[in-house]
């Protein structure tokens, strides 16, 4: 039990996961640098400069934060863990230790998580309290990563299959198919199945960013919005201030940006506790 030296996920199928994503990303991101931006541009303009930035931008944010996700103990062990029973706690036969409300243990991580919000597949651990922030701002830059990739590409393809809207998009479904028919030639296949792939990571993103957004706007972890627990409900921006932290304003710029959260991860107030500050 404990945290594991690497970053790479101890179960098989997270392991692929990754794997899909830390060459997926790159891959994307070397895409649309050398492949579409120079065929839009062919000199150093200012354009290009700006793009050049908007991707280094969104590339450093979607790998720091996933990094710090797994980089950051989620778990309990290094707070202080009474060895008494407190009202509300409950004890985790497999660790051995007392943990409070709203810490679940995670088969798959092998250990308690404080506020459990689910176990990520992608970087192979669980989020939770210490490192909510940096997965929900992983994956919405992944989201604006694939948004622009999709936008930005989008007359490229539309270019470089030259079928009729109809027929582009059943393309885009079965490339393979419209090779076998004589539709399009290799390197078509190759830009439709990119720009389906960028489609779907937009879709799947997209939903998680949704989920996210609506548990959080309701206080509740992932766990607590399937079992219809509203407890923790406090106010939107109390609920915001506790993934985010402090500074929650501007924290979603970079992870470099210290944003402190208000509490330990042992102690939640309920809604039914909660007055919301004077000075706001
Ligand atoms: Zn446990
Ligand atoms: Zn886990």
């Amino acid at each position: 039990m404990g945290k594991s030296t690497t970053i790479i996920p101890r179960k098989a199928t997270d392991k692929a996961l990754f794997l899909f994503m830390v060459i997926g990303i790159p891959f994307g991101v070397f895409w649309l640098g050398f492949v579409i931006l120079p065929h839009y541009h062919d000199e150093l303009n200012s354009s290009v400069v700006m793009h050049i930035i908007a991707m280094v931008f969104v590339t450093y944010n979607i790998f720091h934060n996933l990094l710090l996700v797994i980089r950051t103990d989620a778990s309990g062990r290094t707070s202080f863990l009474p060895s008494v029973l407190k009202p509300g706690w409950r004890y985790c036969a497999i660790c051995q230790v007392n943990y409070p409300p709203r810490s679940y243990h995670c088969h798959t991580c092998d250990e308690c998580i404080l506020k459990r919000d689910h176990h990520c597949k992608f970087t192979g651990c669980c989020v939770g309290y210490h490192n909510h922030r940096y997965f929900l701002m992983g994956i919405f830059y992944i989201f604006i990563g694939a948004l622009y990739g999709i936008y930005y590409q989008w007359e490229y393809v539309y270019e470089t299959i030259n079928l009729p809207v109809i027929y582009f998009f059943l393309c885009l479904l079965a490339p393979h198919f419209a090779l076998l028919f004589g539709a399009i030639n290799l390197w078509g296949v190759l830009v439709a199945t990119l720009h389906t792939l960028g489609l779907a990571t937009l879709l799947m993103v997209s939903y998680l960013l949704l989920m996210q957004a609506k548990a959080i706007c309701q206080g509740q972890t992932q766990y607590e919005m399937k079992h219809n627990i509203h407890d923790y409900n406090l106010s939107l921006r109390q609920n915001i201030v506790d993934v985010l932290g402090r500074r929650w304003r501007i924290a979603w710029i970079s992870p470099f940006i210290p944003s402190p959260l208000t509490g330990d991860g042992l102690k939640f107030l309920r809604a039914t506790e909660y007055e919301p500050p004077k000075d706001i």
